[in-house]
C-alpha cells in the first residue's frame, strides 16, 4: 500500500513545482488572468525576501485570487485522491506542504521555518504522533508597522486513509492562498507584516499550531502579534446556511470591520461573536491574542468519506474567503490601535 501511496505522489510534487514556475495554475479559467487588472509594479517584496523578487512576483498576477475557478484548482489538488487525505507523515502530507511552500514563494513571502545553516526554509518542523510533519510559514513586511504582526492560518492535514478532507480542511488552505495573493495584487505593501501559516497535526489536538506558539518564529514574536484569523471548513455554508466568525466580540476591532465588510455579501449569513474552544485559534488566545474564526458547520460530511470537492458549497466558499481577505487586508492598514487593543481586551471584549 506504501509503494502504491509513494508511486503515486511522486508525479504529483512534480505538477505543483511546474505548476506554480510555469506562471499557470491549472484548470484556472484562461481569462482569470485578463479580467483582473494587472498592476503596473507590483508591491514592495521586503528587502530580507533578497535576490529572489522578480522570480517571486511570477505568479502574483496568475489568477483572480478568489474566483470559484481558481479555488476549485487548489482545491482539487489538495483535496485529490492522490494525497488521500494529508495524514500527517504520510507522502500525500508532504505534497500538500510542498504545493504550499511553493506558493508561498512565488507570490514572494519571506519563509520563517527552521533555520538550517545559512538557509531558512518555509517548513517548521515538529512531530506528530511519531509522524515527522511540519508547519508551513511565510510573510510579508509591513511597510509602515512591520511590528505589529497578523497571522492569517488554515490546517493542511486530515485524516487520510480515503478520507480527503477537502472542507476539512483544503478549503482554509486555498483561502489563505487566496487571500496571500490578494494582498500581494494591491498596489501598496500592507502597513502591517502579515503571516501566512498553515499547520500540520490539527486532526490530532491542534499539535501543528500548539508547536507554533511554543515556538514562534524568531522574524515572528507572539508578542508583536496583533491578530490571529483562522480559516477551517467554510465549503458548508449551504449545510446551515451560515457561516461563524467566532472571537469577533463586540469590543474587538475586528467586529466593527467584518460588520461593514459584511453588507458586501448578502447571501453570507455571518454569526459575529462567540468563542470556539475547537479549532487552532486556541493556542493565539491562550496568549491573550485576539482572533476571528471562520467556520461553517457540515451537518453531512463532517469526518466522513464524503468530503469531497464536489460537495462543495464554492459560491459561498468564495465570498467566505474574499470576506477573510478584506479583514485582513483592513486590518492590516487600520489606523485603530490594535496593540493597546490587545493589551486592554485581549481575546475576548464581550
Ligand atoms: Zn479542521
Amino acid at each position: 500500500m506504501l509503494s502504491g501511496v509513494t508511486r503515486a505522489c511522486a508525479p504529483i510534487v512534480l505538477a505543483f513545482v511546474t505548476a506554480c514556475s510555469s506562471k499557470a495554475m491549472p484548470h484556472a479559467s484562461p481569462e482569470a488572468g485578463a479580467l483582473r487588472p494587472v498592476v503596473a509594479s507590483p508591491p514592495t517584496v521586503a528587502a530580507d525576501a533578497g535576490t529572489d523578487a522578480a522570480v517571486a512576483a511570477s505568479c502574483v498576477d496568475d489568477a483572480r485570487p478568489f474566483d470559484p475557478a481558481t479555488l476549485r484548482a487548489n482545491l482539487e489538488l489538495l483535496a485529490s485522491p492522490a494525497l488521500d487525505g494529508r495524514a500527517p507523515g504520510t507522502p500525500g502530507d508532504v505534497a500538500a506542504r510542498t504545493l504550499i511552500a511553493e506558493r508561498f514563494r512565488c507570490l514572494g513571502l519571506v519563509p520563517a521555518g527552521d533555520v538550517r545553516g545559512d538557509d531558512t526554509g518555509y517548513e517548521q518542523a515538529f512531530t506528530a504522533a511519531g509522524k515527522p510533519t511540519a508547519n508551513v510559514i511565510g510573510y510579508l513586511r509591513g511597510a509602515t508597522k512591520p511590528d505589529e504582526i497578523i497571522v492569517v492560518g488554515a490546517h493542511h492535514d486530515h485524516l487520510g486513509g480515503g478520507h480527503l478532507g477537502a472542507n476539512d480542511n483544503a478549503s482554509g488552505v486555498a483561502a489563505v492562498l487566496a487571500v496571500a495573493q490578494s494582498i500581494r495584487q494591491r498596489p501598496e505593501a500592507p502597513a502591517r507584516t502579515i503571516a501566512f501559516v498553515t499547520f500540520g497535526g490539527e486532526e490530532q489536538g491542534l499539535l501543528g499550531s500548539l508547536h507554533y506558539v511554543a515556538n514562534p518564529p524568531a522574524a515572528l514574536p507572539l508578542a508583536r502579534v496583533v491578530q490571529y484569523i483562522n480559516i477551517d471548513m467554510i465549503g458548508s455554508h449551504a449545510s446551515t446556511d451560515a457561516v461563524h466568525a467566532f472571537g469577533a466580540f463586540a469590543k474587538q476591532p475586528a467586529r466593527a470591520i467584518l460588520a461593514r465588510l459584511d453588507d458586501s455579501f448578502p447571501t453570507l449569513n455571518v454569526g459575529l461573536g462567540g468563542h470556539s474552544v475547537r479549532g487552532d485559534q486556541v493556542g493565539f488566545c491562550r496568549r491573550g491574542i485576539p482572533y476571528v474564526f471562520f467556520w461553517t458547520p457540515d451537518n453531512r460530511c463532517y469526518h466522513e468519506r464524503c468530503d469531497t470537492v464536489d460537495k462543495l458549497d464554492l459560491p459561498h466558499l468564495a465570498q467566505i474567503a474574499e470576506l477573510a481577505g478584506g479583514l485582513v487586508d483592513e486590518l492590516a492598514r487600520t489606523s485603530v490601535d490594535l496593540v493597546a487593543s490587545k493589551a486592554k481586551i485581549g481575546c475576548f471584549g464581550r
